[in-house]
């Protein structure tokens, strides 16, 4: 099978201030082209060729496993996003966030701190388990809760290439600005 990179579903202006074009431009003109490119590249000719990439994540280690995961965690990320995004999160997912968390603003709160402390290169989570409890972790460089069994709900990219270009080194600015441009339609019905 041969992966190919999804048109977003937006222009790569619409999620300005938030992100600029620029960024867009490059993170997922560039950085998430040449994961799924490499991916491709690995798994020609090989077991994992017909497998399903959340299969392939699973399974595999090393530079495989690195752009396999990357490739899948960028279209999961760039995909919670809308120039109409923005509020709270509905139905079931606000419900466990509220009892689990305290409050969505909580939860906000743990969420970008949890992004913010991540040691160099990674991704914050949201996950659930097979029983809907949530779960915030961070991941280094291409970690994926699908690992661990869990089911992704949201992702935040904290690698420095996702907001250096618009915040350089604030991080913590730029993760609270994603708020601003999620899309809860798509996150909450992934729960
Ligand atoms: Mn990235």
């Amino acid at each position: 099978m041969i992966y190919t990179q999804p048109e977003l579903p937006y222009a790569k202006d619409a999620l300005q201030p938030a992100i600029s074009q620029m960024t867009v431009d490059y993170h997922y003109g560039k950085h998430e082209k040449a994961y799924i490119a490499n991916l491709n590249k690995l798994i020609e000719g090989t077991e994992y060729a017909d497998m399903e990439l959340e299969d392939i994540i699973r399974e595999s280690k090393g530079a495989l496993f690195n752009n396999a995961s990357q490739a899948w965690n960028h279209i999961f990320y760039f995909f919670s996003f809308s120039p109409d995004g923005g509020g709270e999160p509905q139905g079931e997912l606000k419900k466990a966030i509220d009892s689990q968390f305290g409050s969505f603003e909580d939860f906000k709160k743990a969420f970008v701190q949890a992004g913010a402390s991540i040691f160099g290169s990674g991704w914050v989570w949201l996950s659930k388990d097979t029983d809907g409890r949530l779960f915030i972790t961070q991941e280094s460089n291409a970690g994926n809760p699908l690992t661990a069994g869990l089911t992704p709900i949201l992702t935040f990219d904290v690698w420095e290439h996702a907001y250096y270009l618009d915040y350089q080194n604030r991080r913590a600015d730029a993760l609270e600005k994603l708020w601003d441009i999620i899309d809860w339609d798509v996150v909450s019905s992934r729960y």
